[in-house]
């Protein structure tokens, strides 16, 4: 598959005509190419948003609203294309793309496409109501979008659609490591009534691309979803243009286990917020906080489900766990593992890099699930977001030693928290 740039609808290779290679995470191997877009690209695609802006951003929002409507309608008729395209270029089980990823992203398309019809806004009335305040919100221009590989097509509309439903042209960078799925989006932009220029993407490395729509004059504003260091050199980089940024960031976060929590559904739910996707989800569950009287039957159960599980093809309909992103990333998360061995922590499972049965998958990059015990709160490997399928256990006693091991951590993204006692939960959650 060669992967082409989208711009001023009109497919094209890079400029330069560099490009990358994109890999298939289960097999390792080599199975098409992706433009390495530089600053030109970018400036044509700017260019090309800045010519559609006027009649765009004029256009009534009915009809905008019919186009986004329209992809939405193209993402439901090319679903299992994508869902194959999904699987085969992240690694994730297809099932995983069947049930999230793709049925999202049609929803975040209709979801914007119908909220930009029924938006409110605020006023604010004077004494006397001699002066009213009110908010009107318009587009602001070109706007730069840039998303990360782990959720590609789902968190690429969620970021375009209210963009676009706004009156908003786009310049849209999905992640290197996942460009498929945003490439089949792109041939379905003209049909669906979008005219030229609206929504362009350019595809290649952040460092060259990315770097290029954050560093545009005529970009008015960027929302990036990825790394916690990327966010922070991209609000840098931003800072005194008066470019606006969304930036959505990593977490380390915290599950809560107390001992009066619905046990079943406790454990059940723990399985699944941590090792969803290979653990490779922003929100995924990453440090568990287990109750002192909870702790041993809690952490047997976990271990004797976990250890039940095995990586797979992630083409086969019945497999759960995947290959990780990249061999760079497999790399990363064993690490970690290594880190924990000499900290002297327990690998109650897992612990390794894993191959899937038969030969299809012998190069492919899967790590273990593994659950970790007997680390320090302030380590590394219980401080630094790992994003693979590798979680850690920690002891509490009550309410205040829970707040403080899940508050000891740079990262505030999410939280969960269980117990069977409203007023607990509502305290926990505003601490
Ligand atoms: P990443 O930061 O490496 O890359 C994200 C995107 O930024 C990619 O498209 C990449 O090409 C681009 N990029 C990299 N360097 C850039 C630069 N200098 N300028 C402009 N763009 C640049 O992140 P990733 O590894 O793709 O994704 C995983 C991360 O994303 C994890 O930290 C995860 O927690 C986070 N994430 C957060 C959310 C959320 O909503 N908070 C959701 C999903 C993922």
């Amino acid at each position: 598959m060669d992967i082409l740039n989208w711009i001023g609808n009109r497919h094209q290779p890079a400029a330069r005509g560099a490009w990358l290679e994109n890999i298939e995470p289960a097999t390792g191997k080599v199975y098409g190419r992706i433009p390495r877009s530089g600053a030109e690209d970018v400036a044509a695609a700017v260019a090309a948003a800045q010519a559609a802006f006027p009649a765009w951003s004029a256009m009534h929002v009915d009809q905008r609203s019919a186009c986004i409507e329209r992809l939405a309608d193209a993402v439901r008729r090319n679903f299992e294309l994508l869902v194959e395209a999904e699987s085969r270029d992240n690694g994730k089980p297809v099932q995983v793309a069947r049930h999230v990823d793709i049925p999202r992203a049609e929803k975040n398309l209709r979801f914007f496409a119908t909220a930009v019809q029924h938006f409110v806004t605020e006023s604010h009335v004077t004494a006397g109501a001699t002066h009213i305040h009110y908010v009107h919100r318009k587009p602001l221009g070109v706007v730069g979008v840039i998303s990360p590989w782990n959720l590609p097509l789902y968190l690429f509309t969620w970021k375009l659609a209210p963009a676009l439903a706004m009156g908003n042209c786009v310049v849209a960078k999905p992640s290197e490591v996942t460009p498929a799925s945003a490439y089949l989006l792109s041939q379905w932009i003209e049909e669906a009534g979008f005219p030229p220029g609206v929504f362009n993407i350019v595809h290649g490395l952040g460092a060259e691309a990315g770097e290029a729509i954050v560093q545009h004059p005529d970009i008015k504003a960027i929302s990036f979803t990825g790394g916690t260091a990327t966010g922070t050199h991209i609000a840098r980089a931003v800072a005194g243009t008066q470019k606006k940024i969304c930036l959505e960031l990593g977490g380390k976060n915290p599950g809560i286990l107390f001992a009066d929590c619905d046990f079943d559904r406790a454990l059940q739910t723990t399985l699944q917020s941590a090792f969803a996707n290979q653990g490779q989800i922003c929100l995924c569950a990453s440090r568990i906080l287990i109750e002192d009287a909870l702790y041993e039957r809690f952490r047997d159960a976990l271990v004797a489900k976990v250890r039940t599980w095995e990586v797979g093809d992630p083409s086969l309909p019945g497999t759960r766990l995947g290959a990780v992103s990249s061999r760079a990333h497999q790399e990363k998360i064993l690490s970690y593992i290594q880190l924990a061995r000499e900290l002297g922590g327990t690998i109650l499972c897992g612990g390794h890099a894993a191959v899937p049965a038969g030969d299809r998958c012998a190069e492919g990059f899967f790590v273990a699930p593994t659950i970790i015990e007997g680390l320090d709160p302030l380590c590394a490997v219980n401080q630094e977001e790992i994003f693979g399928p590798v979680i850690t256990l920690q002891r509490f006693k009550g309410e205040a030693e829970a707040l403080e091991l899940a508050n000891a951590t740079e990262y505030g993204l999410a939280c969960t928290i269980w117990t069977e006692n409203l007023g607990k939960a509502h305290r926990m959650a505003a601490g």
